[in-house]
């Protein structure tokens, strides 16, 4: 690339916030072929709320507050969401002891003299959880897209909390300017499958790889790229770093976690999806201008 080239890409990105940490990552910006998203953070914003507490023998009050004792000592995402729920119904605080984070699964603590296991079915499934009547209710509300915290007391199921994170505003227009570039478009998330394929139908997103463990995504952009094709990944979060690194091109949400910044080849400062397409269009028009 002629130095003036990669001047005009890197100061137009600039202009719209988005950063380009060097010249080979405009270059590679130009022949990306699919891109991953990353689901929680950076195609929806990363704010989830509870929308369901379903309960099966056990008050919906009790099991909040027993699973918001064990939250409370968890820097998940969700575990915040459960936590700010609980308070806002000005519920009182129990104390947790023994907490265990279970990475990609949940966490389990010892509250009131009692074992709570949080987390999603792979957590349920290892701890020999029976969803018994829950079943039927953790299907219906994965199918409508809510991400699905299962609360087990004493190893018997006791509920489910629901919780939604809206998609971002321009994430269905961003998948449709990637499709116009060419481009393939995969959502790459810890989530169930269900919750995932429901976000990602209305985004319009071709291919969901669901039910992935933090420590497997970097594996999921590797096995992708030995379809010879180059790979770029977005995303947000701790989780995220290894594969930002393992794919050709990182590009990190502005908003997201310091290492996934520095970690990526690009930045999108105003976390704004739709700044994924134009990464590339200016990649596009460095090397055009270059030949
Ligand atoms: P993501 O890739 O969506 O950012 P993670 O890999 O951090 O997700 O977690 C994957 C899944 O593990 C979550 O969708 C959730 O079901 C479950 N999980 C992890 N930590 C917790 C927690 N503290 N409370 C409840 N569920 C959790
Ligand atoms: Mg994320």
């Amino acid at each position: 690339a002629t130095p003036t080239a990669i001047m005009v890409g890197t100061g137009l990105g600039a202009e719209r916030g988005v950063l380009f940490k060097n010249a080979v990552a405009l270059e590679t910006s130009a022949r990306i072929e699919v891109v991953v998203l990353d689901k929680t953070g950076t195609l929806t914003r990363g704010e989830p709320e509870v929308t369901d507490v379903i309960t099966d023998g056990i008050a919906q009050d009790e099991l909040l507050r027993l699973v918001a004792a064990v939250e409370r000592e968890s820097e998940h995402p969700l575990a915040d969401a459960i936590v700010c729920h609980a308070e806002q119904r000005g519920l009182d605080r129990l104390h947790a002891e023994g907490f265990e984070n279970v990475p990609g699964h949940g966490a389990i603590a010892r509250v009131a003299n009692r074992r709570v296991v949080v987390g999603n079915q792979r957590l349920a499934r290892r701890e020999d959880v029976d969803l018994g009547m829950l079943a039927e209710r953790r299907e219906e509300l994965a199918g409508s897209g809510r991400t699905v915290v299962i609360a087990a007391v004493d190893g018997r199921a006791a509920g489910l909390i629901g919780i939604a994170d809206a998609p971002r505003e321009t994430s269905a227009a961003a998948v449709a300017e990637l499709h116009a570039l060419g481009a393939e478009v995969v959502m790459l998330t810890g989530d169930n499958l269900a919750t995932a394929q429901r976000i990602a139908g209305r985004l319009s997103i071709d291919t969901v790889i669901a039910d992935v463990l933090p420590s497997d995504k970097a594996a999921k952009i590797a096995e992708l790229q030995r379809t010879g094709r180059r790979v770029a990944m977005v995303g947000d979060g701790v989780n995220d770093a290894p594969a930002l690194a393992q794919a050709d091109l990182g590009i990190a949400i502005g908003a997201g976690t310091d290492v996934a910044i520095e970690t990526a080849e690009v930045v999108l400062m105003r976390s704004d999806p739709l700044d994924v397409p134009t990464a590339l269009r200016i990649g596009r028009g460095t090397l055009r201008k270059m030949r």
